[in-house]
């Protein structure tokens, strides 16, 4: 296996530069004061330029030739042979796009980011424009180097969700689209839960402190991680041994950072989880964006929003803030932070409508790259769908299409798609966890993590990306992605909580 060896050394060298442009990332947007912005830009494209030349190197190439011939007789779910085949996949995306187009577009993603955030709080959707205008011509450029395609957006998904194609993702969304209108709209009929608990003023300090404790029962490794304070939360990683999360306070919403600091610690306990050998090579990330939002989401809303998780912390939050809570019943508790309504953000949105949120997306991406929409009239694309999606008036840019970071800080294309695969995939993960485990919710009354976290680690987040995101749902539930158990979920929580009709259920295609 010398050439084995020796392609190791490189791939470590390429993960160190990637994950050192990951920590200017991080301190871009957490502590990097506004005039570090032009030279944070330069630094992020040399860092990005440096690795994207390093990979599409020849010599990788003829490493990773005699490494194939090496590998050949071991069975495919091997370790090395595993290396080899997401080695080459990698390789083979980025030979094909240009160092100079790499460079380009890490420069222009930090100057644009910089850019959105002086913009978005002033609704200034006009200087954004022409900015997205070149994001949305270096996103086909990039898209253009690959011919390989039936849509632009297929390379583009392929990046963060291999596997999947704009095609693919349709169609699972137009049938999620048909089964969950009915039960968004038997919800929304009925008269919402009184949710004023959760608006009340609470001190960031003690908000951040609850959350804390929680996520270091949910088992976050606080050796291996930290939560710092940002505008649009995010997990990052600059090695196995350190994988961090953001967040934001609201201090008159109680609960608003916390379920922030859930999502966030979801995606990093699959970071942590994977095995620690796997450092310094293409294995040691997360397989897809899909399967990375289904642990987001999992731990945020599944475990972080079932009635069994509350039993067990809400005396401990009752405690923490006592002149908010004391006499705010469990019950009602439970309702307010399961309230499901028609609401502008995404990020604020709750699970239900949040895949109209991100179908609102995906399609503009795939109508801007396909050609069918442009820039200039992007802001008022958005309103018209969002209305006719939501029957809700969008009042500003600001809290229309200016709202997300995605597009004003990467490609567009490919970013959104994973959001609710990931939630489709929380649910049927769940199952198979509790198929294998029945006492997982009742360890969640008693706070216990462990069984849960344990199954999880085994079946997705020790392999890292050693197998693709398909091969991972199929190992893991026996099965290829279902929308069947997330319906399902939606409605065994919802019916209850808003008193759904059996003929409701019908609707929504719930066996
Ligand atoms: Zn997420």
């Amino acid at each position: 296996m010398k050439s084995l060896a020796e392609l190791r050394k490189i791939l470590f060298e390429i993960y160190d530069l990637k994950h050192a442009g990951a920590l200017l990332s991080w301190d871009q947007t957490t502590y990097m004061p506004p005039g570090g912005a032009p030279a944070r830009g330069r630094q992020l494209a040399l860092l990005s330029r440096l690795a994207h030349e390093r990979f599409t190197a020849p010599e990788v190439g003829r490493l990773l030739d005699a490494a194939e011939r090496e590998v050949a007789s071991l069975p495919a779910d091997s370790d090395d042979a595993a290396l080899v085949r997401v080695t080459r996949r990698e390789f083979e995306q980025s030979v094909l796009i240009p160092t100079e187009l790499v460079s380009a577009l890490s420069e222009h993603s930090a100057e644009s980011y910089q850019a959105w955030t002086l913009a978005r709080p002033a609704n200034d959707f006009a200087t954004m424009r022409p900015i997205l205008e070149k994001t949305l011509d270096l996103s086909r450029r990039i898209a253009e180097c690959f011919p390989d395609r039936e849509s632009i957006a297929d390379p583009l998904i392929a990046f963060s969700d291999y596997g999947m194609k704009a095609a693919s993702v349709r169609a699972v969304f137009d049938e999620l689209r048909t089964r969950l209108v009915p039960i968004v709209r038997a919800i929304t009929s009925r008269t919402p839960p009184d949710a004023s608990c959760l608006a009340q003023h609470a001190t960031a300090s003690e908000q951040l402190d609850f959350g804390l404790g929680v996520i270091r029962k949910y088992g976050y490794d606080f050796d291996r991680g930290r939560q710092d304070m940002t505008h649009h939360p995010f997990m990052t990683k600059f090695s196995l041994g350190d994988v961090r999360i953001t967040t934001r306070v609201r201090e008159e919403d109680m609960t608003d950072a916390l379920f922030s600091t859930l999502h966030e610690c979801g995606h990093a306990l699959y970071e942590q989880g994977i095995r620690m050998d796997f450092e310094g090579t293409p294995l040691a990330n997360g397989t897809s964006s899909g399967v990375h939002e289904s642990q987001s989401r999992l731990w945020e809303n599944i475990v972080g929003r079932s009635r069994g998780m509350w039993e067990h912390f809400y005396p401990s939050l009752q405690a923490a803030f006592p002149s908010q809570l004391s006499k705010v019943p469990l019950d009602t508790f439970y309702r307010a932070i399961n309230r499901v309504d028609r609401s502008l953000i995404r990020v604020d949105a709750d699970e239900v409508t949040y895949n109209l949120h991100v179908m609102l997306r995906f399609g503009l991406e795939l109508d801007l790259l396909e050609g069918r929409v442009e820039v200039k009239d992007l802001a008022n694309v958005w309103r018209e769908r969002f209305e006719a999606d939501f029957g809700l008036p969008v009042p500003d840019d600001r809290r229309g299409v200016l709202q997300d970071v995605h597009w004003y800080s990467g490609v567009i294309g490919g970013v959104f798609q994973g959001y609710t695969l990931g939630n489709i995939l929380s649910a049927q993960f769940f199952d198979a966890a509790c198929a294998a485990h029945p006492g997982i919710p009742s360890d969640i009354v008693a706070g216990k993590f462990d069984v849960l976290r344990g199954w999880l680690s085994e079946n997705v987040y020790q392999h890292g990306s050693k197998f693709t995101a398909d091969e991972v749902v199929r190992r893991a539930t026996g099965k290829p992605l279902s929308l069947d158990p997330y319906l399902a979920y939606l409605w065994g929580k919802y019916q209850p909580l808003y008193g759904l009709r059996e003929e409701e259920r019908t609707a929504a295609g719930v066996a």
